[in-house]
């Protein structure tokens, strides 16, 4: 190890690697990236976000790797092939980034074939552009104690940037879109990811593609630095439903800065002592940075708790006003109509009918809002016992029936078995049942309902399957029905609802250790609803 002016080179027989200020960030940066990328996979292997975020990360980690070794190596052969290797990881970067926002924020999704087979071919160009000899990377010229001026073909270079720009643009554009359809936490989520990736892009673009192509390379590092913004801010927001807030994101990027500044100042001491008390330091501020993080991030939860306190006083009330006063209002018109016929009894009958009908909605509609208040207090308690499934499920059609005769529907019940054995909170289960039959009657208006109880013994589960021939569900309407509030936007207006039954039955068939999930061929072709429950 040679040291001169503050450099520190490592020399084997023919190759020296050149270890200054800016290859120390670059690197430590790198294996930061690398602990995130790993951390975040490893906390949910099975969601493709999380898979696709660690892809992306490791890219940046292999793309900053790449920028450190033609900085630091002096062998000309060397530096070019890490020249190359950065063109194609930061390629990869949008690449695999573009497959991030597409998943992002669910642990399930499903390319289709475009995204499959199509959208890939332009990236083969990339890599083939990028990784062989003189058709992107020419030359270089090594110059010491400064950047390299590196020699290219200007028209691969065009087309590098213009299928780079591709992927990105694309990405943001699916970003943007999801930006705009969702509320709540998730919105929170994509606004983070959408600041803080496109701060890092638009500044490693700058630096790494538009600088060089005029000959400025004395950037080209800048950009391996900024990642870090990108990288640690879509990790928190992985890793917790993390808040889009200033002062928490100002509060990371500081103890970053420091921590970053610390460690830096430990690898370049040269003194024993110096590197001990500078170690010493770090660590220090390793523990005082995490602490200070968790104490804003504890403060800001705190309020964000008497906010959604806040909302829900608000929801109840709204509650109140709208979902009770109409069907309130309807049934004083019934019992009102009542005392005009008070002589015919058929149509006494009628009205008495139709005023139990609208009281029992009236009832479940509360259930669910008071279960769903019990949600979100996390209070919602379960009594489970051994039954016969298929006793509760019958009760309750049977109850349905007559909702379905006077809509005309074809209504039937199918089970395999007289006799299934279950281990379910009656009450609760009933209520998630009642629910979706409702909706089926509610959302349909010709056809049948129809439904089936069967076993499947492979995997020990009973499947309760209700289908309907009714208004289906879009593609938006799969991806988001179980959600809080969600209603789709061709029921909002005309038909009459909370958006929490299927909130609270999705909780409380989870709690059952079971599965819900709807299926429909599109809009105007039906649903059909499954739910299963592991046997006992
Ligand atoms: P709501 O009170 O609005 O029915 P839910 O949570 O029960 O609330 O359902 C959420 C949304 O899912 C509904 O607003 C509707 O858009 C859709 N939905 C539920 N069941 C069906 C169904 N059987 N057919 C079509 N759409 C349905």
């Amino acid at each position: 190890m040679v040291e001169r002016f503050g450099y520190i080179s490592y020399l084997s027989e023919n190759v020296a690697f050149h270890l200054d200020f800016t290859n120390i960030f670059i690197l430590t940066i790198a294996i930061v990236n690398a602990i995130l990328g790993f951390t975040i996979y490893f906390k949910n292997r099975k969601s493709i976000t999380n898979l696709s975020f660690f892809l992306t990360l490791m890219a940046v980690v292999f793309w900053g790797i790449s920028v450190a070794f033609f900085r630091g190596f002096s062998d000309k052969e060397t530096i070019l092939l890490f020249y190359r290797l950065a063109f194609f990881f930061g390629g990869l970067i949008s690449f695999v980034f573009y497959y991030f926002s597409l998943a992002f924020p669910y642990d399930y999704y499903n390319f289709n074939k475009t995204q499959k087979y199509l959208i890939p071919l332009p990236f083969l160009v990339l890599a083939f552009i990028s990784l062989t000899p003189n058709i992107l990377v020419i030359d270089v010229q090594k110059i010491p104690d400064t950047e390299n001026i590196l020699i290219f073909n200007q028209y691969a270079n065009i087309i590098y940037i213009l299928i780079l720009s591709f992927y990105f643009v694309l990405a943001y554009y699916v970003l943007t879109k999801k930006y705009w359809q969702f509320q709540g936490n998730y919105k929170d989520q994509i606004s983070r990811v959408i600041f803080s990736t496109s701060i890092s892009v638009i500044i490693a673009f700058f630096t790494n593609l538009i600088l060089p192509s005029f000959g400025i390379f004395n950037l080209n590092w800048f950009g391996a630095v900024a990642v870090i913004i990108m990288s640690v801010s879509i990790f928190l927001s992985i890793i917790k439903y993390h808040l889009f807030n200033v002062q928490i994101v100002a509060t990371e990027i500081f103890v970053f800065v420091l921590w970053i500044f610390t460690f830096v100042q430990f690898l370049v001491a040269d003194y024993t002592i110096l590197k001990i008390t500078n170690a010493f330091l770090f660590l220090v501020m390793l523990i005082a940075g995490l602490l200070l993080i968790r104490s804003v991030i504890k403060e800001v939860e705190q309020r964000r708790e008497l906010t959604n306190l806040n909302i829900l006083k608000n929801q109840f009330l709204s509650f109140a006003s709208h979902q009770l006063k109409n069907p309130l209002a309807v049934i004083r018109g019934y019992a009102q109509l009542m005392l005009e016929n008070k002589d015919n009894e058929d149509k006494l009958i009628n009205f008495y009918k139709k005023i139990t009908n609208k009281i029992d909605d009236l009832l479940n509609l509360i259930e669910i809002f008071v279960n769903y208040r019990k949600i979100e207090e996390k209070k919602l308690d379960f009594k489970f016992e051994l039954v016969n499934v298929v006793d509760l499920v019958k009760e309750v059609s049977d109850g349905i029936k007559i909702l379905a005769a006077e809509k005309n529907l074809d209504f039937s019940f199918k089970t395999s078995s007289e006799k299934i054995m279950v281990k379910v909170d009656p009450l609760k289960f009933t209520q998630v049942i009642q629910n979706i039959l409702d909706n089926a009657i509610k959302y349909t208006r010709s056809g049948f309902v129809r439904i089936e109880i069967y076993t499947n013994d492979d995997t020990k589960e009973v499947i309760i399957k209700i289908s309907d021939s009714g208004i289906g569900l879009d593609k938006n309407d799969k991806l988001k029905l179980f959600d809080q509030f969600y209603r789709s936007i061709n029921v909002k207006n005309y038909i009459e609802g909370s958006g929490l039954g299927l909130y609270v039955a999705k909780y409380i068939i989870e709690a059952h250790n079971g599965k819900i999930w709807a299926e429909s061929e599109g809009i105007n072709k039906g649903s059909t609803f499954f739910i299963s429950l592991p046997l006992s």
